[in-house]
């Protein structure tokens, strides 16, 4: 079998495996890094698996290489990581930075279980930090920090490792007070960030090393070192015993929820339907055999399938040719053909699962946000009727 055949095969096969399943967006201020971390993560993990590495392995990193720019168009990439001794199906769903996009923020909240939220070194917590943390928190997506341009506190502002300790300790506890106001009860103690067990991680996207306490454990590199690698100018040698990708993908297959596990406290919060029903209970149990349940995050032109709908999958299945629901126009429509992400790339498969993603074609009168279903097991209400966090909420008398 060729390389890109065991890579679809892998795919598939995780995609029906519920605990090895990641689906995360990234989010940040403007200007904190959010495009070069999906770039170099995609380009550092994409379609490689360990077992495939040798001398595919520059080939495939010029590949991805080549496709630098690429996450930015894409509704969701895909990538398989390996992680103590396993491998999982990480889907990072593009989630719009800017204030001004709000509404479709919250769409991409909606998709995702976990989010890395990218804080610049330099600036440290800006605003829209707190607008995105706060669009998560809201949607029950479990944050994990990555404090970024650590380079630049080195080499630009030439920060002792007693400055350095501090500005980071600066960022922690000011991501951990905007987690703590606004994350909800059952939350706020749990999902503090921290140093010591990893959910917090240091790095440069751009140079493409990151590190953990958990890492630094694992291969022995010390502060002193990275210190010392960026102060000599050699940040291409630390990328190589610290990738950004390794470093980043073991914090969320660590810390953020599987499908499984967040659906059954996030369909409370973001469906207001009886939870009793038997679609509520298929959904709370990410069941893909119950009725069919999504909603579609983003609309994406293309120059030969025309409008693909991203879609995240809460229960049930979509096969291709399968008739469904658009349940705000009220409207019927064909899944003409049915795919998953691998890299940024599409590929077509027979049917997906609940707790994925997909793209969808054949829905011509979808636009984000809508739910959808199966004509036969109609879903009331859809998910939109959530209000978006930045808008104030009028009570009608
Ligand atoms: P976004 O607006 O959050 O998507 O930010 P970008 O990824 O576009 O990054 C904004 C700018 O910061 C670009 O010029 C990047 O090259 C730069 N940048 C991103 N990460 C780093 C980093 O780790 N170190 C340095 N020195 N520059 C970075």
């Amino acid at each position: 079998m060729g390389r890109r055949a065991k890579m679809v095969e892998k795919v598939k096969s995780l995609m029906e495996t519920h605990d090895r399943i990641r689906n995360i967006g990234i989010c940040a201020h403007i200007d904190h890094g959010k495009t070069t971390l999906s770039d170099n993560l995609l380009a550092g993990a994409g379609m490689i698996s360990k077992d495939l590495a040798g001398d595919q392995l520059a080939l495939d990193f010029d590949e991805e290489e080549a496709a630098r720019g690429i996450t930015i168009y894409a509704a969701n990439v895909s990538m398989v990581h390996e992680y103590e001794g396993k491998e999982f199906l990480i889907n990072l769903i593009d989630t719009p930075g800017h204030v001004d996009f709000g509404g479709d923020v919250t769409r991409a909240m909606r998709a995702i279980d976990g989010a890395i939220v990218v804080v610049c070194a330099v600036e440290g917590v800006m605003p829209q930090t707190e607008t995105v943390l706060r669009q998560a928190l809201k949607e029950k997506v479990k944050p994990v920090l990555f404090i970024n341009k650590v380079d630049r506190l080195l080499n630009e502002l030439k920060l002792t490792p007693e400055e350095l300790m501090n500005r980071f300790t600066k960022i922690i506890n000011d991501v951990n007070k905007l987690i703590q106001k606004m994350a909800s009860e059952e939350f706020k103690k749990e999902w503090i960030v921290n140093v010591m067990d990893g959910s917090v991680a240091f790095g440069s996207a751009y140079h493409n090393w990151a590190i953990s306490v958990p890492y630094m454990k694992k291969t022995g590199i010390t502060f002193k070192d990275i210190i010392d690698y960026c102060e000599n100018e050699n940040q291409k040698e630390l990328a190589q015993k610290a990738p950004l990708h390794e470093v980043l993908l073991d914090m969320v297959i660590k810390h953020l929820p599987n499908p499984l596990e967040a659906q059954k406290y996030r369909i409370p919060n973001i469906w207001k339907g009886d939870l009793e029903s038997e679609i509520g209970k298929a959904m709370i149990n990410c069941d893909p055999n119950g009725p069919l349940a999504g909603v579609i995050t983003k609309i994406i032109m293309d120059k030969h399938a025309g409008a693909i709908s991203a879609c995240r999958l809460f229960s049930g299945r979509v096969k291709q040719g399968d008739e469904l629901y658009l349940v705000s126009m009220k409207q019927k429509a064909r899944a003409q053909q049915v795919a998953v992400f691998m890299g940024a790339e599409r590929i077509q498969v027979p049917s997906v699962s609940a707790g994925n993603i997909c793209a969808l074609t054949g829905l011509k009168e979808a636009s984000a946000g809508e739910t959808i279903c199966s004509p036969d097991s109609i879903i009331e209400p859809p998910f939109e009727s959530i209000t978006h966090v930045s808008e104030p909420v009028i009570t009608v008398a």
